[in-house]
């Protein structure tokens, strides 16, 4: 459930995160840090390999860092493919020169599929070691998609999803995204047919928020979006459909066939130790938190990470684990936390499992779809009687 300490060293073996800061434009709901244009590729791709070979060795994060394999790589922004396939590999190059990546160690890179159709492309990813894709589809529906400013067509992740697998990485995500301006059950459905007729490992289905500051936000009235019943039943809807066509819902807002689970990811859901290199990329190791601020140049310039504070309190592992299907055990909380749950709790989660939102055996404790739906109060208030 979380990082265990043991004589003799950290059981968990730690991921990298990579914040690839780059987009071609800015998409009317992003509040992530993604600056548009490549201007500063070359600078930024230096200072991230600069960063990797130096954080093991000095600074605020090399005790957790020293002597430890790595598990995961992940490329995430903005846009990694916009940098294109060249600068992926020389990064993921500066990964495995500075680190130890552990045999079959799962490397993934977000991919927009516009910046993906350049001759070559996956097979150059391919070569320099990347196993998974993950492709920012959010529809298959082209108003949709246009709302959304997406340029990229529904053919379009058709050819990147080919010419991906063609290149022989067939382990691939798809992100879809409920909840969008004028989007109906039907039309989301008709999106999954048309990812799942790709033959995609793993789904990811974001529920669209509409961040302040954003265009979205300026313009929320005229967006005609859809109301929130209708969106808790889409949701209802996409996992039944994935459920019916073997996809397991395995956390909150991410489904897979058996054995594709985002590695990465769960281990973040599990409270695991990462470290995050780039502008805006987060770290926790060695029990604290630490990220490099939201702004490219003091990135470039050298800027190291700031210090968040300690990480990996006992709500902070419930909140996380009880997003897997997984959930939580509540003899597993006293062991590892020290935490003795309050001894009404049994009867509260037996009322939460009546209204349909939680299962609960006596000891481990998962939420159901309607919980999922719920999940920001429902966590909290299980948190809140956890504990006498
Ligand atoms: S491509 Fe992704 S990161 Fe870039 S602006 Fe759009 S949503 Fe944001």
């Amino acid at each position: 459930m979380r990082l265990r300490r043991m004589e003799g060293g950290l059981l968990n073996l730690p991921g990298i995160y990579i914040h690839v800061p780059f987009c071609s434009a800015k998409c009317p709901y992003c509040d992530f840090y993604s600056l548009v244009g490549r201007e500063k590729t070359d600078a930024y791709c230096a200072a991230v390999t600069d960063e990797l070979k130096t954080l093991r060795r000095v600074g605020p994060l090399a005790d957790g860092l020293k002597d430890r394999d790595i598990s995961t790589v992940y490329f995430g922004g903005g846009t990694p493919s916009f940098v294109g396939a060249e600068n992926l590999s020389r990064l993921l190059r500066a990964v495995k020169e500075n680190y130890v990546l552990l045999p079959g160690a799962e490397i993934t890179v977000e991919c927009n599929p516009s910046s993906s159709l350049v001759p070559g492309f996956f097979e150059t990813l391919a070569a320099a070691g990347f196993n998974r894709v993950s492709l920012g589809m959010q529809s298959a529906v082209g108003a949709e998609r246009k709302k959304l400013g997406r340029r990229a067509t529904a053919a379009d992740v058709e050819t990147a999803v080919k010419a991906c697998q063609q290149a022989g990485i067939t382990d691939i995500s798809l992100d879809i995204m409920l909840g969008v301006p004028e989007q109906t059950e039907s039309s989301l459905l008709s999106s999954l047919d048309f990812a799942l007729s790709l033959g995609v490992t793993h789904l990811s289905a974001y529920l669209l928020s509409i961040e302040e500051g954003t265009f979205f936000d300026k313009k929320r009235d005229a967006l005609n979006l859809p109301e929130e019943d209708a969106v808790c039943d889409m949701y209802l809807s996409l996992c039944g459909y994935l459920k019916n066509n073997g996809f397991r819902h395995y956390e909150i807002s991410n489904f897979c066939l058996p054995g594709h689970e985002a590695r990465h990811n769960t281990a973040y859901w599990r409270d695991e130790e990462y470290l995050g290199v780039g502008p805006a990329a987060h770290s926790y190791l060695n029990g604290r938190r630490f990220y490099f601020p939201r702004d490219l140049d003091a990135f470039i310039s050298g800027m190291p990470p700031v210090d968040d504070g300690p990480g990996g309190g006992w709500e902070e592992a419930v909140m996380l684990a009880l997003r897997l299907d997984t959930g939580i055990s509540l003899q597993e909380i006293k062991e590892i936390f020290a935490v003795a749950p309050s001894p009404s709790l049994p009867a509260i989660l037996q009322q939460y499992q009546s209204a349909g939102l939680l299962t609960f055996d006596g000891d481990r404790l998962t939420l159901t779809e309607r919980g999922f739906l719920v999940s920001n109060t429902l966590i909290g208030e299980i948190i809140d009687v956890i504990t006498p």
